[in-house]
């Protein structure tokens, strides 16, 4: 007890540790009163450690509580949102961000963010308009449809529709789609929410037209066709095409709702990617109302687009619910600039989502060599560098089956297993962010942009050069 009350005694007085010349440059950047309240934290944290046994006179030295303020300083301040270097390959990672916008979108959300806009104001007469109207004009171009309206994402746009279409009534749905995307996001639980009811048709592998037919009724509001984003079925499987479903709707008088998932708004079956509907091609088909998610592979920013039927659209417009899910004018800003390189048809030189997945095997190829080879020549021997053939994927819900050819690059130590590696490549800043696969580490530059390529290298310099 005694050594304790000796060990209270030798903390530094806060006011000396305040005259040390690195903390007074540490007041400078980031003001007294913050740092005065992470001393006095940092000194009561030394008091409960002493109380409880766990400090030695040596860790009380200024010199050692300096150093350790200075860090917990950088640390408290260092922003929670940071960039990263994704060399996964995985395209559309929804826990990386998802799609990365083009430039001409970030220079928008750059122009937006910073000035006064005609969000809701009509430059022209001077009067208020509708930010809902801003995009429309666009979307109908580009999509092909009667009308269209944005809300803040694709779960909002399916939730929205069934709320201001179907409250009270039912909607029918094969039992072969009721799908869950990315964990929260159900059918059956956000068509309770929205106080409509499920009809739940046909079996988890067949579903036929004539089982939508026989469940129509007089309570029923929509038929909804849902894109199973995440997952294939295989083997004995069957469902209507969108072609018989829109003319039992139009025999029926029955709108039919097909959420698409991914607003994929060119074919990007040349590259791959099978079974992703397209669209304006369910526009065209005769879907009522589409929606789908402006950060998969249309590769915009966080947004849903409801698309199709004037009336429909609306309806759910004058939807009080609406302004819940309502987007800010950097959205605005940022899906128009993607949508305007659709119209151009600039989408695979311009949209970066796009364009990772139209880079071909042959060029992943050439860079892959090229990196490994300045990789080798960066790092020490021991560290075996070497190509390998493998694939990426889509991510993000969109595309499970579909592989993109690619050569992977593999790091391996001796005597360091690949989940350290992994570790120390993702603890460096900017966080490097690998892929785990066959006991190996291993780099897919599909996701990495040329000019990221010497950051890469310096990282993996760095991580492979700490003591393990
Ligand atoms: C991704 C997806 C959603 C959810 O979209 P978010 O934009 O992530 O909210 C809904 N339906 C389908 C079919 C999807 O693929």
């Amino acid at each position: 007890m005694i050594e304790r009350q000796h060990l209270l005694r030798k903390i530094p007085p806060v006011d000396q540790l305040l005259l040390r010349p690195a903390i007074v440059s540490c007041i400078d950047r980031t003001g007294r009163e913050f740092v005065v309240s992470e001393i006095q934290r940092l000194l009561q944290g030394i008091r409960d450690a002493i109380l409880s046994g766990e400090v030695s006179a040596g860790d009380l030295s200024p010199e050692k509580i300096e150093m350790s303020l200075l860090e917990t300083v950088e640390r408290r301040l260092r922003p929670k949102l940071r960039t990263l270097i994704n060399a996964t390959g995985v395209v559309l990672h929804t826990n990386l961000g998802r799609a990365l916008l083009s430039e001409a979108a970030q220079k928008s959300l750059s122009a937006f963010s910073g000035n006064y806009t005609n969000l809701e104001y009509d430059i022209d007469s001077g009067g208020r308009s509708h930010r809902d109207k801003l995009l429309e004009p666009l979307l109908q171009e580009v999509l092909g449809c009667e009308a269209a309206t944005v809300v803040n994402n694709n779960s909002a746009a399916v939730y929205l529709i069934l709320n201001s279409l179907a409250c009270g009534r039912e909607v029918i749905v094969s039992r072969g789609e009721l799908v869950e995307i990315g964990g929260s996001f159900r059918i059956p639980d956000i068509m309770s929410r929205s106080g409509a009811i499920l009809r739940e048709v046909g079996t988890t592998n067949k579903t036929r037209i004539q089982d939508y037919r026989d469940a129509i009724g007089p309570n029923t509001a929509l038929l909804l066709r849902v894109h199973p984003s995440n997952f294939r079925m295989l083997g004995f499987v069957e469902k209507p095409g969108l072609r018989e479903l829109v003319n039992l709707s139009r025999e029926a008088g029955i709108p039919l709702v097909e959420d698409i998932g991914s607003g994929l708004l060119v074919d990007l079956k040349p590259y791959g990617i099978q079974d992703e509907p397209v669209a304006q091609e369910s526009l065209a088909a005769g879907a009522d109302l589409i929606c789908f998610s402006g950060d998969k592979l249309l590769g915009g920013p966080q947004a849903g687009i409801i698309a199709g039927a004037g009336k429909l659209v609306g309806l759910i417009r004058r939807n009080p619910l609406m302004r819940t899910y309502r987007v800010e004018k950097l959205i605005y800003g940022a899906l128009e600039a993607t949508l305007a390189s659709y119209r151009l048809g600039r989408a695979a030189e311009e949209i970066p989502v796009v364009r990772m997945i139209a880079m071909t095997a042959a060029d992943l190829k050439k860079r892959a060599g090229a990196f490994a080879r300045r990789l080798k020549s960066a790092l020490p021997s021991d560290v075996r560098v070497s190509l390998a053939e493998g694939s990426s994927v889509v991510g993000g819900g969109s595309c499970p089956e579909c592989r993109l050819p690619t050569t992977l690059i593999a790091l391996e130590v001796a005597h360091t297993g690949p989940n350290a590696i992994e570790s120390r490549l993702r603890l460096q800043d900017p966080a490097i962010i690998v892929r785990l696969e066959m006991d190996r580490c291993l780099i897919d530059l599909r996701t990495v942009f040329p000019e990221q390529e010497p950051f890469l290298i310096s990282g993996i310099q760095k991580a492979l050069a700490e003591p393990a």
